[in-house]
């Protein structure tokens, strides 16, 4: 079965858009990233190419290869700014998989031992609470 086309009113689209606010933590010439509102745990990040794509089914590989370095960078700062003691990295290719956003992003999620995750897409978290943790993770990439 093919997918459904890429839709540039998803979203994330309009994020990288500015046309609806996001606490970004990083922007660089390839990617975005910012605050999950629905956190599965303090500083869930989304790293958001700024390529069109779906997901990465469609997505173009260099612009692919560019957003896992930076994957990899805000991994090891979501980390430090948690204190985490590892770091979950998720990715979803269409509904069945359980992507709700089409546009490609990179799920990067601080994990603490012990520690179960919220659930995927549950609770919207409070504006300052994403504010403050993003100046933490923000502090860790500077
Ligand atoms: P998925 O497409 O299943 O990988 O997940 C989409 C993610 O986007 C979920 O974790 C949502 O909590 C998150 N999300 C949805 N709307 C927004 C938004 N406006 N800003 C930031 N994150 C969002």
């Amino acid at each position: 079965m093919t997918s459904a086309a890429y839709d540039d009113n998803n979203i994330f689209a309009k994020i990288l858009r500015g046309e609806i606010p996001s606490h970004r933590v990083y922007e660089d010439d390839q990617t975005v990233v910012f605050m999950d509102v629905m956190p599965q745990a303090p500083g869930h990040v989304l790293v958001v190419p700024k390529a069109a794509s779906r997901n990465i089914l469609d997505a173009d590989p260099a612009s692919l290869s560019h957003t896992i370095t930076v994957v990899q960078k805000v991994a090891n700062a979501v980390k430090e700014a948690f204190d985490a003691d590892g770091v979950f990295i998720a990715q979803f290719n269409e509904p069945s998989a359980g992507q709700t956003v089409f546009h490609l992003h990179f799920h990067v999620i601080p994990r603490h031992e012990g520690v179960a995750l919220k659930p995927h897409s549950g609770k919207m978290e409070d504006g300052a609470v994403l504010a403050a943790n993003a100046d933490k993770i923000r502090a860790e990439l500077a």
